[in-house]
C-alpha cells in the first residue's frame, strides 16, 4: 500500500489546512524534546508560530534510556500542548509509546509521533492505523528501509493512509555525530513510495553546529520538512540539552534555509 506502484501520485496530507507532501512547500517541525511547564511551552509556541512555523512538538511521553531519567509529564502534557498550539494556531504532534495511550494522545495531538525506539511495536503501529489521525512515522535506530517501509505498511494496512515518514539519523560505528543521517534513505523513500517524507536533523546530528548542513541537504534530495528540537534555554532543558536550539539558534537556522522552504 505504501508503494509507488501501487499509487503513483504524490500522498498530499492537509491537516487542518497544514499541506505536507507533493507539491506543498518543506514544513517545520519544531518545539522543545520534552513538555516541561506552561511557560517553557508558551514562549516556545509563541516565538515559532511568529516565524510562521504551523506545527508545534513536544514530548509528553518520553522514550528515555534510563529510567532514571525524566519521562516526561504524561496527560498534563498532552493537555498543555494541545492548549498552548491551538492558542497560536498550529498544529501538535507528540509521541505514543503504548497502545494504551493511543486514544487519549489522539484526543490531544493533531499528529501522533512513533518514535524511533517503538518503530518495530507491531502492535502500536496496529493501534496507530485504526485511529483517526495521522502518523508521523520515525525510522528505528537500525532499522532497514525495508523495515521502516513495512512498518508504515502496518499503519496503512489498518486504515489509516495518512503517514508521514521521517528519517532521524541510524546507529553506525561514527562516534562525532549522535547518529549517523542517511539522505539515501531520504531519496529512497521519496522513489519507492508516494508518502511525505521528513528529516529529523536535531536526533541525527545530535549536535547543534551541524543542523543548517544536514537540513539543507536534506531538502536538497527532496524531503517534504525538517524536523528540528527548539527550546528557550537548551543548557536546562531536562533531555536533550546538547542538540535543541535556542530561540536565536532557530532564527538563523530559519533564515540559512529561507531560500530552499519557500514558507507561505
Ligand atoms: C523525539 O522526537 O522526541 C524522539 C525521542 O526521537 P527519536 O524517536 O527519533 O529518537
Ligand atoms: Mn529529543
Amino acid at each position: 500500500l505504501v508503494s509507488r506502484k501501487v499509487k503513483s501520485e504524490d500522498t498530499v496530507l492537509d491537516i487542518d489546512g497544514v499541506r505536507i507532501g507533493g507539491d506543498a512547500p518543506p514544513i517545520i517541525v519544531a518545539g522543545p524534546c520534552s513538555i516541561e511547564s506552561e511557560e517553557q511551552m508558551e514562549q516556545t509556541a509563541a516565538f515559532l508560530a511568529a516565524k510562521g512555523v504551523k506545527i508545534l512538538r513536544g514530548g509528553a511521553y518520553k522514550p528515555r534510556t534510563s529510567p532514571y531519567g525524566f519521562q516526561g509529564m504524561g496527560v498534563d502534557g498532552l493537555i498543555l500542548g494541545s492548549r498552548v498550539a491551538k492558542e497560536h494556531g498550529m498544529l501538535f504532534v507528540t509521541e505514543v509509546m503504548d497502545t494504551r495511550d493511543v486514544e487519549i494522545v489522539a484526543e490531544h495531538a493533531d499528529i501522533l509521533q512513533v518514535g524511533a525506539r517503538n518503530m518495530h511495536n507491531f502492535a502500536l503501529l496496529r493501534e496507530v492505523g485504526r485511529s483517526r489521525r495521522p502518523v508521523l512515522l520515525k525510522r528505528g535506530l537500525s532499522a532497514t528501509i525495508e523495515e521502516w517501509l513495512y512498518a508504515a505498511e502496518y499503519i496503512l494496512s489498518e486504515g489509516n493512509n495518512e503517514v508521514i515518514l521521517c528519517e532521524r539519523g541510524i546507529r553506525t560505528y561514527e562516534k562525532w555525530t549522535r547518529n549517523t543521517l542517511d539522505l539515501s534513505a531520504v531519496a529512497l523513500a521519496k522513489q519507492e513510495t508516494h508518502l511525505p517524507v521528513i528529516v529529523d536533523v536535531t536526533h541525527a546530528a545530535g549536535r547543534r553546529d551541524l543542523l543548517i548542513p544536514l537540513a539543507k541537504a536534506a531538502l536538497a534530495v527532496g524531503a517534504d520538512g525538517i524536523h528540528v528540537e527548539v527550546h528557550p534555554s537548551p543548557a536546562t532543558a531536562l533531555s536533550d540539552n546538547e542538540q535543541q536550539l535556542d530561540f536565536a539558534g532557530y532564527d538563523k537556522f530559519s533564515e540559512s534555509l529561507s531560500s530552499l522552504l519557500r514558507q507561505p
